[in-house]
């Protein structure tokens, strides 16, 4: 899509205001009994309490939904509450689900410590291989959850095909969109049934805002609307409100670190002291058909190895003056992590060599400084990594 097309979608169409008012009001009054009455029989009442919804929570939900190509969409307060409501919707004792062994870490811990305790059976399978997620179907199968570009390898999974094999048995297919944002990639396009974000990252883009979203079908959306009203994960009003500030460059952003995580992607594949790159938008990546025919564009979050392992790694990370060292991606700042590190609380050794993440993985998530800046910065790290090896 062009971004001219991409900004012209994120306006909302029900409403007057240039910008959007913030309702931060946890309960509305009805004029008379009988309203009272009908309010408790609406779903998703906007004007009821707060968990329920909200005027700011539904303009958020509607823009997001026109970004992603969806129906409808439900706003939440964090990605993990997204992903949590969805295990409670539609899960069961007895059920089993599909994942992929590179998933996001809590989406990780999740599907390996708490599904097992409600009966949940759950199997992890090499995203790259679509034929693993055909032979980990079982007849109890109900939902397949996907990640593409995945966090922290780059990896792709081939939506079309995965969904076409859940589609001819009726199972359900979840994709995290949080890394690819809908800028670069719209999966309900390719089949899936649903969409997930964490809002805390590029959507809404400036490191101030925790939200999540689930996007798809109308009818599936009441269903997971019912499980969040328990689940309790609230988006705040405000949170809303900044998001739809974020949302509104979008575009401008997205296309700007999708321009910036090439040039440093192809600066440090050049680069004698790295050992490999992982981006989507690098020639050599070895899905790269599957790219061009899935992605419109590449991203902003890349990972790489040097040749020196995890101690050149550490060397590298407080050598550099640009990026902070801080979890997070899609901001305006750039980071950067050792993902062994970040995860070590939530996922074990073996873990974290079974989802293929080796100590010495950087992951660095451009923000919007500009790429000449960042590759100076680079230069000066690895040359110093050159140079004390030498000594
Ligand atoms: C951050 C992230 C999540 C979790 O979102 P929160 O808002 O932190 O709960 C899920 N998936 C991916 C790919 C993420 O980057």
């Amino acid at each position: 899509m062009r971004p001219g097309r991409f900004l012209t979608c994120l306006a909302d169409p029900e409403e007057l205001s240039v910008a959007p008012p913030i309702h931060q009001v946890v309960n509305y009054s009805a004029p008379t009994a009988e309203d009272f009455d009908a309010l408790n029989e609406q779903s998703q009442p906007r004007h009821y309490y707060r968990r329920y919804g909200n005027p700011t929570q539904a303009r958020l939900e509607r823009v997001v939904a026109a970004a992603e190509g969806a129906e409808a969409a439900l706003a939440t307060a964090s990605g993990m509450g997204a992903v949590t409501t969805i295990v409670v919707a539609l899960l069961s004792q007895g059920d089993h689900v599909v994942a992929q062994h590179s998933m996001y870490g809590g989406t990780l811990s999740l599907l390996r410590d708490v599904a097992p305790r409600f009966g949940v059976g759950v199997t992890f399978v090499d995203q790259t291989d679509t034929d693993a997620f055909a032979r980990a179907l079982t007849p109890d199968t109900k939902l397949i959850m996907l990640e593409t570009p995945s966090n922290p390898l780059l990896q792709l999974t081939d939506v079309k095909a995965v969904t076409a094999l859940a589609r001819a048995r009726g199972i359900l297919t979840f994709a995290d969109n949080t890394v690819a944002t809908p800028f670069n990639q719209r999966p309900l396009e390719e089949g899936v049934d649903l969409v997930m974000h964490s809002v805390t990252k590029a959507i809404s883009g400036h490191a101030d805002v925790q939200a999540g979203m689930v996007l798809g079908s109308s009818e599936l959306i009441e269903r997971l609307w019912r499980a969040h009203t328990m689940v309790g994960s609230v988006i705040s009003p405000f949170d809303a409100w900044l998001a739809l500030r974020g949302l509104r460059t979008l575009s401008l952003r997205a296309e700007r670190q999708n321009q910036c995580a090439q040039a440093v992607a192809e600066y440090l594949a050049g680069h004698p002291a790295v050992r490999v790159v992982n981006y989507p938008g690098l020639p050599g990546h070895p899905q790269h058909d599957l790219v061009k025919r899935q992605m419109r564009g590449f991203g902003g979050l890349l990972s790489f190895e040097l040749r020196g392992g995890q101690a050149a790694a550490e060397q590298l990370i407080s050598a550099l003056r640009l990026p902070v060292r801080s979890p997070s991606l899609g901001g305006t700042r750039s980071t950067l992590v050792r993902p062994a590190a970040m995860w070590s609380n939530e996922l074990t050794e073996e873990e974290l060599a079974e989802a293929n993440v080796p100590g010495g993985l950087i992951r660095f998530a451009v923000g919007l400084e500009h790429e000449a800046d960042l590759i100076a910065d680079l230069s000066q790290g690895l040359a110093a990594l050159a140079s004390e090896n030498a000594v």
